[in-house]
């Protein structure tokens, strides 16, 4: 790996930092990961990396857990037990594998370069700055939260997203307490004081109000019995409900579990406005618009793109999109983008339409150019198509319906249902409106683990099948493609929601809810961490909890 840029030669050399036995002598390519968040850790520990040259920037010198940063604002989980070094990780790979403490501010994607900044200070001259080259990027440098630009957000508001975060969070909760305990406050400024708000009423933002919820009721109401009445949690969420992305059955549960609870859910709520006191929400029906006093206010509204991600796309032709699109195999599209790949939060993959390629389907499926289309020439090439566009195969599925003949069935009532003869026209019908449900795969840490791991997967076989371009590898029509593009197996998903009871929704529309789904999520959550020590620090974590409860200093 060469390495350019005044300030870091002077410090290392290139040539000792990257050891003896540097690519510089043989052909090995440059691999260079940005990012040691799910996707960009899950790439590095599936990578066969004795093939090549390994240089991992982040800001970060650690993976965090995220699934369990909302137990970390409470102190049910120590900051400690949910990160895991990335020296750890490096040190059990084998070849050349090394670590930069730096972010990325830009990517040179004609000269095949990416600049850095050290996060430290380094040097008289500030920050470090350098230049690494590259022959394969992988971006996985995940969002940033996204405030919609409402004022005062960044001043006054905790964002959940980084270990950092929610240290922070914790201090402050207990902050909050100690200020509304002191002697010459009146009952108005305690209330205010204790009084916790909530932005966003996605997992993120419902699990945090859950888990405030069960500090307060379990631990603090006995560590501060005079102020204990004062306390308030109040949830903002701007659509009609929380929870949207998950089964109805779960979003009622937990409104209903938050009402019991007395945690007061504000729906069709927008906050407009944030100062040092007050928050101002406008409810969506009415325009009524509120001001709130708080003490604490957390804002997890979603996410949006990193500036420098988005003067990337800017330069390679994808300034009129919000977030960086790749096609099927994570590859980023757009001017000289060739051998880089985005994964995770921080892009979006730029799905097939068939509609695109309707043309080449029917004629691929007219066998015989006959010009007509029959149920069993459908048939044929219908197992192809699911294969290629998957969002065919689930659109199949979740209408319960077994073949390409019901679709079509369904999209227009036809005179002669024995007909065996298909109009092309209805075909294209149906297929489009297959097309206009496609949806975005979801911001999470099992889409970005299992896109981490497809990536090291074709990075583990570019070698053989460019040796054997023929080889079982190669999907049958599409010669210039080597590999099966990505596809995404859900699996899943929790939502905590306090009192030992969790929300889980399965594949096959399975939702269980309550006690029993709690000790899922906590097998679950032991038997994801990274490491045997983050399991066994999880673990012991929950069961000082369930005897001590938690620690409340600050
Ligand atoms: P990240 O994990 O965010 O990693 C990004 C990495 O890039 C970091 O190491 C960062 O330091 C680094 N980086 C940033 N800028 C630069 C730069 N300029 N140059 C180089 N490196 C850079 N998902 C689930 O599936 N289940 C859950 O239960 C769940 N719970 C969550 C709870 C919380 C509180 C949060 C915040 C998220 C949760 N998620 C969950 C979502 C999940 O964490 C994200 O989808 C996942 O982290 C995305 O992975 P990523 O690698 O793309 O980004
Ligand atoms: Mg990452
Ligand atoms: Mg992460
Ligand atoms: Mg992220
Ligand atoms: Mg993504």
């Amino acid at each position: 790996l060469t390495v350019s840029g005044g300030g870091f030669l002077a410090y290392s050399g290139a040539k000792s930092f990257f050891g003896p036995d540097s690519s510089l002598q043989d052909d090995r390519k440059r691999v260079i990961v940005l990012g040691t968040g799910w996707a960009g850790t899950t790439f590095l520990k599936n990578l066969d990396s004795t093939q090549y040259d390994v240089k991992v920037i982040s800001p970060r010198n650690y993976f965090a857990f995220t699934p369990l940063l909302p137990s970390v604002t409470v102190g049910t989980v120590e900051a400690r037990s949910i990160v895991e070094p990335i020296r750890n990780i490096i040190k059990k790979k084998l070849g050349n594998v090394g670590f930069l403490e730096a972010e990325c501010y830009e990517i040179d994607a004609k000269n095949k370069k990416v600049h850095c900044r050290s996060t430290q200070k380094t040097g008289l001259e500030g920050k470090e700055e350098f230049i690494v080259d590259y022959d394969y990027l992988v971006v996985a440098t995940g969002a940033r939260a996204n405030t919609f630009n409402t004022p005062g957000v960044e001043e006054h508001t905790h964002f959940l997203k980084e270990i950092e975060d929610a240290q922070n969070i914790r201090r402050n909760v207990i902050d909050c307490f100690e200020r509304a305990n002191l002697p010459n406050l009146s009952d108005e400024e305690r209330k205010n004081n204790l009084h916790f708000v909530v932005v966003g009423g996605g997992p993120t933002g419902v699990e945090f109000a859950a888990e405030l919820h069960d500090f307060l009721e379990e631990d603090l109401s006995r560590l501060y019995p005079q102020v204990k009445d004062f306390v308030k949690i109040t949830l903002v969420e701007a659509a009609d409900h929380i929870l949207n992305m998950f089964d109805k059955r779960i979003t009622a549960f937990a409104e209903e579990k938050f009402q019991r609870d007395g945690i007061d859910v504000k729906l069709g709520s927008m906050v407009v406005k944030v100062n040092d006191k007050a928050i101002s929400t406008k409810e969506r029906s009415t325009g009524l618009v509120q001001h709130i006093p708080y003490g604490m206010v957390v804002w997890s509204t979603g996410i949006g793109t990193r500036p420098f991600i988005t003067n990337f796309m800017k330069k390679i032709g994808q300034g009129n999109r919000r977030v960086l699109a790749t096609d099927e195999w994570l590859r980023v599209e757009g001017e000289d983008c060739d051998g880089i790949y985005a994964l995770g939060d921080c892009a979006t993959i730029n799905q097939r339409k068939v509609m695109d390629d309707i043309a080449a389907i029917f004629k691929k499926a007219d066998k015989d150019n006959s010009g007509t289309l029959t149920v069993k020439k459908l048939q044929e090439v219908m197992e192809d198509i699911c294969e290629r566009y998957p969002q065919v195969k689930l659109y199949l599925k979740n209408k319960r319906m077994k073949n390409i003949v019901a679709l079509l069935e369904e999209s227009k009532g036809d005179d002669n249902k024995e007909s065996k003869e298909f109009d092309i026209e209805r075909v294209k019908t149906a297929l489009s409106a297959v097309d206009s449900q496609m949806k975005n795969l979801p911001p999470t840490a099992q889409v970005a683990a299992q896109q981490g791991q497809y990536l090291a997967k074709c990075f583990n076989r570019m070698k053989e099948c460019d040796q054997n371009p023929e080889g079982p590898l190669r999907i049958r029509d599409e010669g210039r493609h080597r590999f099966h593009p990505f596809r995404y197996r859900h699996l899943g998903q929790f939502a905590p929601l306090g009192g030992e009871q969790t929300a889980a929704q399965l594949p096959g529309d399975l939702v269980s809810i309550g006690h029993s789904s709690q000790w899922l999520w906590y097998s679950v959550y032991a038997s994801k961490q990274v490491s045997w020590r983050n399991r066994l620090l999880v673990i012991s974590d929950w069961g000082k909890r369930f005897v001590h409860g938690r620690d409340s200093s600050r």
